[in-house]
């Protein structure tokens, strides 16, 4: 049966999810969510595998932020597990935490050798401080130098290469910025105040956000399945804004990754909950979703990484490549845009092609929704 809405929103991810939670809640406008896939949350979905235990399906997804507002929002849907996100990259046979810190260099170099980089690191930025390890490789210091060539041949050029599929000088810095060396003992994978998993998993958060008598969710749904008997006055459109197009000026380029789940017949397996491998094999890093839900068990399931090229229209669009000429093609989308869909809101990871982390997703959404 055909129905009229205030709004269509396509995608049920964070942007997605939020942005019609607070329509229906605060406007009291209807809403009517479309997903292509079998499922809410977008690439934060979350699961129950065959043995009961709760999985990501695309990844590891630890949520943190600097920001209150988000989690003041996000805090009405879910309650929340204290988690702190610690990672070891496999060097060598050796496990050393990245972001790379003055532990790392402890793990990596002689005694005498660590002791020395360390006091020149500290000298040169000070103790407590985070650096890209582009400046670390422009540093007028020899040692401070030596330190980022190694960071950058051992944790970066491999990884960075197997991930995007392209040599790491060849991408936007803020790819490898998102990973600073730290001048300081802290390996945690993240520093930021709030560091949290949502308690009951982000199904059911996403469930809660949308479960709303205005919010009608219509899963492996496209735009085009909806049907004319149903009509709505705007859209929110936060898949690829050139699918939206057809791909009329070439597709946007993304990294897709093929997720492989492996259970094992102990309560872990993983010493942390991530392992990132800067070498030849063909994955990039392996995590158990133990570690981040804290739910034991006596049996634990890890999920293996490999990334490859995505395939328009055929995969998953997970990571917007982040270089000078993808940027171009985004704003010739922009432009299109603006002339033949001005009624249409794109936004989002997909929508505005661009890296967000979840806290962001939230309040880039929230501040959508104060603007229209
Ligand atoms: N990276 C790396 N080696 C590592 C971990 C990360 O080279 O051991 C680089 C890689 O280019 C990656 C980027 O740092 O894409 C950001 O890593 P992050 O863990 O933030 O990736 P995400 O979790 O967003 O996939």
């Amino acid at each position: 049966m055909g129905r009229h809405y205030d709004w269509l929103v396509v995608g049920a991810g964070f942007t997605g999810a939020v942005f019609a939670e607070r329509v229906a809640n605060r406007l009291g406008q209807r809403v009517l969510v479309i997903d292509r896939r079998d499922h809410v949350g977008g690439n934060a979905h979350d699961f129950r595998n065959e043995h009961g235990i709760l999985c990501h399906r695309y990844g590891p997804h630890v949520f943190h932020t600097n920001a209150a507002a988000e989690v003041r929002y996000l805090s009405a849907f879910t309650r929340w597990r204290r988690y702190e996100h610690r990672c070891c990259a496999m060097l060598d046979g050796r496990l050393v935490p990245p972001p790379c810190n003055l532990t790392s260099l402890d793990v990596c170099f002689a005694p005498g050798r660590a002791a020395r980089y360390a006091r020149a690191l500290v000298e040169r930025f000070g103790v407590g401080t985070e650096v890209t390890v582009q400046t670390l490789c422009a540093a007028d210091d020899g040692d401070v130098r030596d330190v980022g060539r190694f960071v950058f041949d051992a944790v970066f050029r491999r990884y960075t290469e197997k991930q995007w599929g392209r040599p790491v000088e060849s991408l936007d810095p803020s790819v490898t910025a998102r990973l600073p060396v730290r001048i300081s003992h802290d390996d945690r994978y993240f520093t930021d105040r709030f560091q949290r998993m949502p308690r009951d998993g982000y199904a059911a958060t996403f469930a809660r956000m949308l479960s709303h008598p205005l919010i009608d969710v219509r899963l492996e749904c496209d735009a085009a399945a909806v049907g004319t008997e149903t009509t709505w006055e705007r859209m929110l459109h936060t898949g690829g804004i050139d699918a939206y197009f057809g791909y009329r000026l070439g597709a946007l380029p993304y990294r897709t990754v093929d997720f492989e789940f492996r259970t094992y017949s102990q309560p872990t397996h993983l010493p942390v909950g991530m392992v990132t491998f800067p070498d030849d094999r063909p994955y990039t890093r392996i995590s158990e979703a133990r570690h981040l839900t804290g739910e034991p068990g006596t049996r634990t399931t890890i999920c293996i990484e490999h990334p490859r090229a995505h395939r328009p229209g055929l995969d998953e669009p997970c990571y917007p490549v982040p270089a000078p000429e993808n940027h171009r093609l985004h704003d010739a989308y922009r432009q299109l845009a603006a002339a033949e869909a001005p009624g249409v809101v794109f936004a989002g990871r997909l929508g505005d092609c661009r890296y967000i982390t979840m806290a962001q997703a939230v309040g880039r959404a929230l501040a959508l929704f104060s603007r229209v």
